[in-house]
């Protein structure tokens, strides 16, 4: 990536949309990932290596014996109740990591996550290029605005304490007005909050480090191996810029009953779809329209951006946009549909919408409801 360099705002289309006041920058490179779709491209890469991926069940408890576990698995769509034995377990559950430990496996431990909310607003392109920003607060944090989805503009994040991982996050009226307004402090045109036309929160898993102040906790992971018979393994918190390296350092933990996937061996190895040249995507774009000489340069820019090179496995033989079937709005056909349920474990609307596209952006509550019909008729 490019190095470091200074950026004169008073004369570069970077100083453009900012108060006058600022003259200069700095500008680095880094990289971003549509986390929804890496989400969903990791479990698909696990089960092509031989894992069982269970969508809506949850471990209710698990006890366990001399050298294995029986866990209790709670199908939360049917209801349905099994158990499974397992020679390890690998607490994953990010927030919940301390609600399955403690509550879930019934372990006394101390250890825990401390649970910071970050929340962003989405509001109508604030500028044209396409670099994002950073910017510095008052208050000794930053922000970001950072072009979005085509048509938009992405600022974030806060940090607020969030002590309950059950009770759903949500970007506050008083977070956005904090967004807004520390926005309006770079930008020339204020950032209000009837634009807002989306908000999203997150909760982040933090190992508690006993830091006085959310934005000040550690960002780092810590992996604990419970070691007995039949071990346990707790993950709290992590980023997702280091999710390999810390997947890798949790079978090095666990090591020997996975030789063949142990290792450093996972820089190479694309994600489902990812198997093209990182520059390749102009190519990759341009080759679909040809071939599927009905999508439009935006519509084959979605499916590019979102499958790789399994597009061409979502619209399969179609040579005609009729032939992908019902046209469900903003580009999502019947086709998409049909492979976000068989290959991607959609089973709702929301999951499709929101969880594996940005599509609910461009998206009428009509248009959102006909899918939630299709996906559960
Ligand atoms: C606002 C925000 C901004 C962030 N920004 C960045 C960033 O810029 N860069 C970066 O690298 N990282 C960032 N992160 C951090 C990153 O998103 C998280 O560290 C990462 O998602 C954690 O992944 P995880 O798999 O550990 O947890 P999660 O993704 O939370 O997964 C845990 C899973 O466990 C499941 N679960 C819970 N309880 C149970 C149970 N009883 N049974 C079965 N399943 C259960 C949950 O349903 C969930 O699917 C950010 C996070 C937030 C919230």
């Amino acid at each position: 990536m490019p190095a470091t360099s200074t950026v004169d705002l008073s004369t570069s289309p970077e100083g453009a949309p900012l108060q006058e006041r600022f003259s200069k920058a700095y500008e680095y490179s880094d990289c971003w990932i549509e986390d929804s779709r890496l989400v969903v491209l990791n479990a698909r890469d696990a089960q092509a290596r031989g894992a069982d991926i269970m969508v809506r069940t949850k471990v209710s408890g698990a006890e366990r014996h001399a050298d294995h576990w029986v866990v209790t698995l709670n199908n939360q769509q049917s209801g349905e109740t099994r158990t499974v034995s397992a020679k390890m377990i690998v607490n994953a559950a990010g927030p919940w990591v301390g609600d399955v430990l403690n509550g879930k496996l019934g372990l006394n431990s101390r250890e825990g996550v401390r649970l910071v909310r970050g929340s962003h607003i989405v509001v109508p392109k604030l500028y044209d290029h396409d670099k994002c920003y950073f910017f510095q607060g008052e208050d000794g944090r930053i922000i970001f605005a950072i072009p979005y989805e085509g048509d938009f503009t992405l600022i974030g994040t806060t940090d607020a304490d969030h002590s309950d991982p059950s009770e759903k996050p949500e970007c506050t009226p008083e977070e956005q007005d904090y967004l807004c307004d520390f926005a309006s402090r770079y930008f020339t045109k204020p950032v209000t909050r009837d634009e807002i036309v989306w908000t999203y929160s997150g909760v982040r898993p933090l190992y508690d480090d006993g830091a006085e102040d959310a934005s000040a906790a550690t960002r780092d992971y810590i992996l604990t191996l419970d070691e007995n018979a039949a071990p346990l393994l707790n993950i709290f918190g992590g980023k997702i810029t280091t999710y390999r390296k810390l997947a890798e350092g949790a079978l090095a933990k666990i090591g020997s009953q996975f030789d063949d996937l142990s290792g450093d061996w996972t820089a190479g190895v694309p994600m489902p779809g990812g198997d093209f040249p990182v520059n390749g995507v102009a190519e990759m774009i341009a080759g679909l329209q040809r071939d599927y000489s009905f999508l439009t340069q935006k519509w084959a820019q979605r499916l590019v951006r979102a499958y790789g090179t399994e597009a061409r496995g979502v619209l399969g033989g179609a040579k005609t946009a009729s032939d992908l079937g019902e046209d469900f709005g903003a580009t999502l056909s019947e086709a998409e549909l049909n492979w976000l349920r068989s290959h991607e474990f959609a089973r709702s609307a929301e999951d499709v919408v929101w969880r594996r596209s940005k599509l609910g952006l461009r998206m009428s509550k009509d248009q959102i409801a006909r899918v939630e019909a299709f996906l559960t008729a």
